[in-house]
């Protein structure tokens, strides 16, 4: 009876497998009974959130008897004022994940397609398939490139548009690999992607990006009126738990985007302690700080293990071991340190770690160490 359910579902979620989550370190803990492990899995903020978004969220925990401003009125309005748009090009979603699901069932049906790289975020496939829509992969650059191994190939991108796709889905830089696009590149495949196709830049990693490789992607926006570009709080700001991201876009766009929305999908807490975080840039500058520090030793500690990585520029570094990567990960776990195999991204010999303080990189360094 049970299997039966399977075929009731639609033909998309039939064949959905579900997002895998970094493992939870209290998870871990429980199974080993062991304490002081460390999770650099899920490409989350080591420094923390900021103080200033923290007070904010408890000074408002009295009032969450009362609905969230479905809106986000404050919350949209300085991120209009941040990005040099108007407020009706901003959409907030329950983490950035949220806006690339309404996308993905404002724009996609089973007649349409979306075009996305090999070695792309999880989430693509996931919200693709579940509106019945086809997923066209195109193939990454190969892993012997001498400028960008495993990057996104924006020619490849364009050849896999057909008549009948609707959204394409780049992410710069791009998870799981911490690669990035070339400025001018990107600008030139926004050139020729057709105007009724929408372009989806996930810029979750763009804080952290050296300054003279970030796009312009505000300029950009008023170019391409079919781009739409994601940012989150979850990263660099540090309130993964707290789900909050948005989109900029032309205002038709948000528009639909708000049609499919859930009235209230943004929380209380989360939409005061996010306009908290956009005046800390104190807690903005210590985290990158911090994170090229810590890029530099991870990929220096690497190199002495004759390991190679994947070039990155995001919070976190895919290592190449050179062998099957799951047992390496069982022995890291063993050490109490979870990271995040990349198997189910077609990169089983890797291991996405995400960059932590100058403590845990040393655990970690000195775990691989003694495992391999
Ligand atoms: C982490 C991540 C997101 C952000 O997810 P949220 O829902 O905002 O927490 C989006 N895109 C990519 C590529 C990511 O790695």
């Amino acid at each position: 009876m049970t299997n039966a359910f399977q075929k009731l579902a639609v033909p998309g979620v039939q064949l959905l497998r579900p997002y895998l989550p970094g493992k939870p370190v209290a998870e871990l803990e429980r199974e080993l009974g062991i304490t002081n492990s460390i999770k650099l899995a899920s490409n989350e903020n080591p420094l923390g959130p900021s103080k200033k978004a923290v007070a904010a969220a408890q000074g408002i925990l009295n009032k969450i008897n009362i609905y969230p401003d479905g809106g986000s009125h404050e919350l949209r309005h300085l991120l209009a004022s941040r990005h040099g748009v108007s407020a009706d090009c901003i959409t907030i979603g329950n983490g950035s994940n949220d806006i690339l699901e309404l996308v993905a069932r404002a724009f996609l049906a089973p007649c349409y397609s979306a075009v996305f790289s090999e070695f792309s975020f999880a989430v693509y496939p996931i919200v693709v398939q579940a509106v019945g829509a086809e997923a066209r992969i195109a193939a990454a650059l190969p892993a012997d490139h001498q400028v960008m191994p495993y990057g996104h190939d924006l020619d490849a991108i364009i050849k896999q548009l057909e008549p009948n796709t609707r959204v394409v889905f780049v992410a710069n830089p791009n998870n799981p690999t911490g690669t990035w696009l070339d400025k001018d590149r990107l600008e030139q495949f926004l050139a020729k992607v057709p105007d009724d196709v929408i372009v989806v830049l996930d810029e979750a990693y763009y804080e952290y990006m050296p300054d003279d490789l970030k796009p312009d992607s505000d300029a950009l926006l008023k170019r391409f009126a079919n781009l739409l570009v994601t940012r989150t709080f979850s990263k660099i700001y540090g309130l993964a738990g707290l789900r909050v991201g948005y989109s900029i876009s032309h205002p038709d766009v948000a528009d639909i985007l708000n049609r499919v929305r859930q009235p209230f999908n943004v929380n209380l807490v989360a939409q005061v302690a996010a306009v908290a975080a956009l005046d800390d840039d104190a807690h903005l500058q210590q985290s990158i700080a911090m994170n090229n520090a810590g890029l530099m030793q991870l990929s220096t500690g690497f190199k002495k293990l004759d390991l190679e990585t994947i070039p990155s520029i995001a919070n976190f570094i895919s290592v190449h071991l050179g062998r099957e990567a799951a047992p390496v990960y069982e022995g890291l776990l063993r050490e109490g340190i979870i990271v995040r195999p990349v198997a189910n991204y077609n990169l089983p010999q890797h291991l996405r770690i995400t960059v932590g303080t100058d403590e845990q990189n040393t655990r970690v360094l000195t775990a691989l160490e003694k495992i391999l």
